[in-house]
């Protein structure tokens, strides 16, 4: 060793290790950077981990897998743009990663308010960028159906559209080919797209275009505020396990993921419990109760899934009333849901609200005009978080998959506040998904956001820095 004294490298997620190597720096000149060579090797990297060696000589990285070398060229990448910035050349260092979770989510809701392709585009960007895999799409809600199919083509027509409180209409939908376009941008970022089609609640976009798929058949307007709604889909229908069965088909044949979300969460069972045929179904396939009616759905919505060769996912409320046997749970609500399901034998996704919802409010302000009005999530807490909970000592901590951020849009209006939301908590996230649990150094942290948010505005972003 040369004594080089290591310099603050910006990485973000942090690398598992860095190797710090004597001898001179590898020089780089604005816009034409050195060349990382890539090789493909059978050496036995774990299946997206990466070595990245940089010497005077010259740069290479080295994986097992094309994802392993994907995140060594985003690595590559972010040292190359932190050398640019600062008119430094490039350390001679070995950088040897791996994520600590195989899944590493970065969620939208395009429903509450909707965002155009481009928006989209960019999200899927950053995603790769910190080195995030899955795209957690929410496509459908009470304020918006978002998603055109062909068999309901009303979903779109009607149920894309809400009154928007000014004589006009607000909403939009993104057409089978607009999607397909997402997938392929995705895929080409190493990401999954996981679309999320919610049921059996969260349905008033959907009822409104086809009244008679709810338990009283009522005419009803898509949704313009807020909260959970009573008008919720009817499960003592046959018609609508149709209905669930041909939208299935169709976001089937436009999304390869394995895993397809159904939502799950927040369906209040006033309806049902008023509703004959709901009474029936309960009475019919010897279900105790409402809970147990909304599992009957989940379960059955599961099966028709499996048959595809695809597997559900949905919010810990799905555990109510028992949980469909091949389930994956996220959870949301705190982590008793994530702890529960993992006992119980099922994959889960641990997000919750307490740490992984970009859509609270950064600081604890009043003035602070972006984000849920009641909820904060600084930049301190969001990177305190640990997705292994308490509790699941004896229990294959294998189970928990990963981790997500969730960026719901009630209170995010368009892409400036987006890009605002989502900046510097993402990259918060994305390095606990991805850096080993000891690497964790909140000023550290601070220290290498201060290079990379100046990074970002220069790209156009629009961060909030009042946290920094
Ligand atoms: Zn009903």
């Amino acid at each position: 060793m040369a004594g080089i004294m290591p310099r603050r490298l910006d990485l973000i997620p942090l690398p598992a290790s860095i190797q710090w190597l004597g001898g001179s720096e590898l020089p780089i000149a604005i816009g034409s950077s050195p060349v990382c060579r890539e090789t493909l090797t059978e050496e036995g990297f774990a299946p997206e981990g990466y070595a990245l060696r940089i010497t005077c000589e010259g740069a290479s990285v080295k994986a097992s897998t094309a994802l392993g070398l994907a995140h060594g060229r985003q690595t590559w990448l972010q040292l190359v743009a932190q050398a640019e910035r600062e008119g430094n050349g490039l350390p001679n260092i070995v950088i040897e990663d791996e994520p600590r979770f195989p899944w590493r989510g970065g969620h939208l809701d395009v429903c509450r308010h909707f965002f155009p392709l481009e928006t989209v585009k960019r999200y899927i960007d950053w995603l790769a960028w910190y080195k995030f895999n899955v795209f957690h799409w929410h496509l459908t809600e009470d304020q918006g159906w978002r998603l055109e199919i062909e068999k309901y083509p009303r979903l779109t027509e009607i149920g894309a559209w809400r009154d928007d409180g000014d004589g006009g209409r607000y909403g939009g939908f993104y057409t089978q080919d607009e999607v397909r376009e997402i997938v392929s941008y995705a895929a080409e970022r190493n990401i999954t797209v996981v679309p999320e089609i919610e049921l059996p609640g969260h349905a008033m976009a959907a009822l409104a275009a086809y009244p008679d798929l709810g338990c009283a058949g009522r005419e009803i307007q898509v949704e313009t505020s807020w909260g959970i709604f009573e008008d919720v889909f009817c499960p003592g229908k046959e018609r609508v396990f149709a209905f669930f069965e041909g939208v299935l088909d169709e976001v089937c044949a436009i999304f390869p993921s394995v895993y397809i979300h159904i939502g799950g969460d927040e369906c209040p069972k006033t309806a049902w419990n008023a509703c004959p045929d709901c009474q029936k179904r309960m009475a019919d396939e010897g279900l105790g109760d409402a809970e147990e009616l909304q599992s009957y759905v989940v379960r059955r919505v599961e099966s028709y899934l499996l048959g595809r060769g695809r597997r559900l996912i949905g919010w810990d409320e799905i555990l109510e009333g028992g949980l469909a046997p091949e389930a994956t749970v996220m959870s949301w609500r705190g982590e008793e849901g994530g702890i529960t399901a993992t006992r119980a034998g099922h994959d889960v996704i641990m997000c919750p609200n307490s740490h992984c919802y970009l859509d609270h409010k950064q600081i604890d302000d009043p003035n602070e005009t972006v984000g849920q009005p009641d909820e904060v999530c600084t930049l301190a807490n969001a990177y305190s978080y640990e997705p292994l909970p308490k509790g699941l000592e004896g229990v294959n901590e294998a189970r928990i998959l990963g981790s997500q951020a969730n960026i719901w849009t009630e209170y995010i209006r368009d892409t400036r506040e987006l890009e605002y939301a989502a900046f510097p908590r993402l990259c918060a996230l994305a390095e606990v998904f991805w850096s080993p649990s000891g690497k964790r150094d909140l000023e550290s942290l601070r220290k290498r956001l201060a290079g990379h948010v100046s990074m970002l505005e220069n790209d156009g972003v629009r961060c909030c820095k009042k946290d920094l």
